[in-house]
């Protein structure tokens, strides 16, 4: 835990795991000013902590924080709050295959204060959670094109709690039909594919890796989408950073050029997609072959997050 107040960040502390203490005036309850960033840690063969990718995080929840008015975290504070957690909490790593640490930093407003404005005191809190292996099942996915979950000029790109809790209602009525995840379109023309709920999406299409962009605002800067697309480059696997129409896709999947589809994530790593279902009409996906590109970038992520491989990215904290 750290504070925000009288303008800077201070007292950085471990508190037991616990109920906050929480006043019925505090601005987030209200008004939703807050952050959050997910990341993991590992533990490889020698029994050492690997933190993938913190910096990345660091970074990312800052600028979550800039567009939702939050005071940044400074990195020392983010990495030492992290370290001094990690060190407490590191046996909860669990030991099999597959598992990892959860880690949690989020940011709230903690005035209690009736009224739009920002708040002027926060709290920075890191928790921590194990977590089994989560790609066991490949997910049915929806198009989703009546909902938004991002507008142009909106919170999008940022990793802000009430992203999150618009996307509900229109992810719970999919998840009644079946599906497990929206796929979400722009939320101007509804014809382009963005992401879904929890992942950035990649399609291979003839031979070619295509994932949405990230320069219209409205769509997670995903930190495995990043990953995914260095090593794909270095795996020789042509890339495009390009929007899919939802009709393009619909092509894809008629002619069967459509090789692969997986979200990335955190929480996934690499999740394949089974199904894709368009303007209601549901699409199976081929099986995947033998070498499919989303398997091999997966073993090669999963090698560098558990230490398996040397980390030439400078992608591994220990
Ligand atoms: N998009 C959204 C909306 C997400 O919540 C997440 C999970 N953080 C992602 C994409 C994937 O981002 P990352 O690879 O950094 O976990």
């Amino acid at each position: 835990v750290a504070e925000y107040k009288d303008g800077e960040w201070q007292d950085l502390r471990i508190e037991p795991y616990g109920p906050l203490q929480i006043n019925p005036a505090n601005a987030t309850l209200h008004y939703g000013q807050s952050v959050f960033e997910g990341l993991k840690a590992y533990r490889n063969e020698a029994g050492e902590i690997l933190v993938f990718r913190g910096d990345a995080n660091q970074r990312r929840l800052n600028e979550s924080a800039q567009r939702m008015c939050i005071p940044e975290v400074p990195e020392e504070i983010f990495m030492e709050g992290m370290r001094k957690l990690l060190e407490v909490d590191k046996d909860w790593i669990p030991k099999q295959a597959g598992c990892s640490l959860y880690i949690r930093p989020f940011i709230f407003a903690a005035d209690d204060y009736l009224g739009i404005r920002p708040s002027n005191n926060y709290k920075f809190m890191i928790l921590t959670s194990p977590v089994g292996n989560y790609y066991s099942k490949p997910v049915a996915v929806k198009v989703e094109t009546q909902y938004a979950r991002a507008v142009e000029g909106g919170t999008g790109a940022a990793k802000a709690a009430g992203n999150y809790a618009g996307s509900l209602f229109p992810a719970r009525k999919a998840q009644k039909e079946g599906y497990d995840q929206l796929l979400w379109t722009d939320g101007k023309t509804h014809q382009y594919i963005e992401e879904s709920g929890t992942m950035n999406v990649m399609f291979v299409i003839d031979g070619t890796l295509i994932t949405a962009p990230i320069s219209t605002g409205t769509i997670l800067k995903g930190i495995t989408r990043d990953s995914v697309l260095i090593l794909a480059k270095e795996m020789g696997m042509p890339v495009e950073e390009r929007f899919l129409t939802v009709s393009e896709l619909e092509d894809a999947l008629l002619s069967g050029r459509l090789e692969e589809a997986f979200g990335t994530g955190t929480a996934a790593t690499v999740a394949f997609i089974r199904l894709i279902n368009i303007h209601n009409k549901d699409y199976v996906l081929p099986e995947k072959a033998a070498g499919a590109f989303s398997d091999r970038v997966l073993k090669r992520l999963d090698d560098i997050k558990y230490g398996k491989v040397a980390d030439d990215h400078g992608w591994i904290m220990k």
